[in-house]
């Protein structure tokens, strides 16, 4: 209407009336462009409208539909409410003043609502006063995080609510670091926090503890529900990607959750708690997210517990390593041992490794593990080459672990053991898996050409388990394949991983490389490998893993035949 026009047409803020059939009479030019020119998105559930703006929320997660309540009879000044765009872009933060008014014409009764965009005034308010202590980007550092959920927990025992902490875990994080830097990386953290503070109500505290690993504090939880739609919002508004150089860069975020709840946890175990929940949504693959709960602390306490006693075990030299020949396919002459690491438990007894490399690996504990086991399988190879003749020409394959490419010296460190033992680099091979491929992406080339100019063979080891693509392996200066025992387990009855087992030979021979089948258990697997034509072999057709003194005896009763 012009009357209206010529009043409200230039406010800055979104104005707009309806009469008391619900019917929009005025949106200015603000609320047209703030609704996509649908301001009865006000007045309708999101199931009635076709709009590309959804619905008005209050922050708590409820849908509100302001212009409704006026015309049913409600005042109200100044509520804030979240209005969501199907389009993932970031929601807007609203603050709505709304009240009925007298119409000039009749039916008289109608409804006047201000609409204030308040996003701008949302980001700042989450940094911190002045006084208070500052993190990363004005976002409240630790020591202020953990006096706010104290404060948040307290407060909560007063009422029937409950205090939820967030833990977000960026994903990919590192390969953007890898492929773009540093600085890139941090340009992207920013962003991320930038759209996570579009969420945030003021009750809600947003911090970055460090690395890739955002927390957040959600007070005042009346229900699970609305912290698993919060999350949800998360998850949508990190959708749309991130530019990053110039590359469109998709990222996502793992989220583990802590709720108080009746016996209330104190600060520090709760955050503990949404950091255990993170852990477990990191590896499973479900929603992205995840609700701690009782037993996965016994889980964590199990790990940690772990973690202690591999430090001791390290400490006490409790591992040792066991023997796996390595046979010429078409003569069944032993070649070379794949050396394997066991640990003898105090109480336990003897763990095989799949119990204890997955804490080692996480703790980086396989760091020192690693190079004791290089050392010490150099050192056994060589004394029997000093002993045995049968073992002259015999190399050792040992497993190596990408945290260990990651160091910077690992060059110094494989040339100081074959130096301090005295092995001939051309008897040593080293295994390693696609991730250290992948992971190390940048630097991994130099390295492993720099490792084979010393003489010393690589091979790649569970392959068909990681990445499985024959299309980058040529880029790696790499000797061995060494086909995952999983292919060769069905391939007898499983036509489809037979014709992958023949492919995958195939492709590799075409690269140059040698083809090592693992988990020969049966003839028929042997048959088939024979038909396919590997070069070498292990399985425990042959032979188990076997103890120093076990192998020495093999070796022994070769050179008797
Ligand atoms: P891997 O490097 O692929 O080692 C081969 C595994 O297959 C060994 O298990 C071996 O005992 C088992 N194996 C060999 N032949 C057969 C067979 O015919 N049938 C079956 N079912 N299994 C067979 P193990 O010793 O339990 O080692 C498991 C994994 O633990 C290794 O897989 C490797 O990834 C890791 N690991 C072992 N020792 C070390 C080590 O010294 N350093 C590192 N970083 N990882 C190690
Ligand atoms: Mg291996
Ligand atoms: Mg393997």
């Amino acid at each position: 209407m012009d009357m209206y026009a010529s009043l409200f047409g230039d406010c800055g803020d979104a104005i707009v009336i309806a009469d008391q059939q619900s019917k929009i009479l005025f949106a200015n030019e603000k609320a047209q462009s703030l609704f996509a020119a649908h301001p009865s998105v006000l007045l309708q559930p999101l199931s009635d409208t076709n709009h590309t703006v959804s619905v008005v929320n209050e922050p708590e997660g409820a849908a509100c539909y302001p212009l409704r309540e006026v015309l049913a009879g409600a005042n109200f000044c100044d509520r804030e409410c979240l209005l969501q765009s199907s389009t993932a872009a970031p929601p807007t933060w609203l603050s709505i003043t709304g009240y009925a008014i007298h119409l000039p014409e009749p039916p008289h009764h109608g409804a006047l609502l201000l609409i204030r965009d308040i996003t701008a005034q949302k980001a700042s308010a989450v940094a911190p006063a002045p006084s208070a202590p500052r993190g990363w980007q004005g976002l409240v550092d630790r020591t202020a995080f953990m006096a706010r959920i104290a404060a948040a927990l307290e407060d909560a025992q007063q009422q029937p609510t409950s205090v939820a902490v967030l833990c977000l875990d960026v994903k990919r994080l590192k390969a953007v670091n890898d492929t773009f830097g540093y600085l890139a990386g941090d340009r992207l953290l920013i962003e991320i926090a930038d759209r996570l503070i579009h969420l945030l109500r003021p009750s809600d505290t947003l911090s970055r503890l460090g690395g890739d690993e955002f927390t957040l504090l959600i007070e005042k939880v009346d229900k699970t529900d609305n912290v698993v739609a919060f999350v949800a919002a998360i998850h949508t508004a990190l959708a749309p990607p991130f530019q990053v150089q110039g590359h469109d860069i998709n990222i996502d975020v793992n989220v583990g959750i802590g709720f108080s709840r009746g016996t209330t946890p104190d600060a520090d175990a709760l955050l503990r708690q949404a950091d255990i929940a993170m852990n477990r949504a990191k590896h499973s693959f479900g929603a992205g997210y995840c609700i701690f709960e009782t037993f996965m602390q016994a889980d964590a306490d199990d790990s940690l517990y772990l973690e202690m006693a591999l430090k001791r075990a390290i400490a006490h030299q409790e591992f040792f390593l066991e023997y796996q020949p390595i046979f010429w396919v078409r003569t069944q002459a032993i070649i070379g041992v794949e050396s394997l690491v066991r640990w003898h438990h105090p109480e336990q007894g003897i763990l095989p490794p799949a119990k204890f490399i997955p804490v080692a690996e996480k703790t980086g504990l396989i760091i020192p593990l690693g190079w004791w086991i290089l050392e010490e399988s150099c050192r056994q190879l060589k004394a029997w080459q000093d002993t045995l003749t049968n073992a002259e020409k015999l190399f050792v394959s040992v497993n190596m672990s990408s945290k260990q490419f990651a160091q910077t010296d690992v060059l110094d460190r494989i040339k100081g053991i074959l130096k301090a033992t005295g092995l001939a680099a051309t008897a040593l091979k080293i295994e390693i898996t696609e991730s250290v491929l992948i992971e190390n992406s940048s630097s991994i080339i130099e390295i492993l050409q720099a490792i084979r100019d010393l003489g010393i063979k690589l091979s790649v080891d569970d392959f068909g388990t990681g990445y499985s693509s024959l299309s980058y392996l040529h880029k790696f200066p790499v000797d061995t394949l060494k086909i995952d025992r999983s292919f060769l387990e069905n391939a007898d009855s499983d036509f489809e991983k037979l014709e992958i087992l023949q492919s995958m030979v195939h492709l590799a021979w075409n690269l140059g490389l040698e083809v090592v089948a693992e988990g020969i258990e049966t003839p028929r697997h042997f048959a088939q490998i024979k038909a396919l034509r590997c070069e070498s072999g292990q399985g425990f057709l042959f032979s188990e893993p076997l103890s120093t003194e076990a192998f020495e005896e093999v070796l022994r009763s070769q050179t008797d035949l």
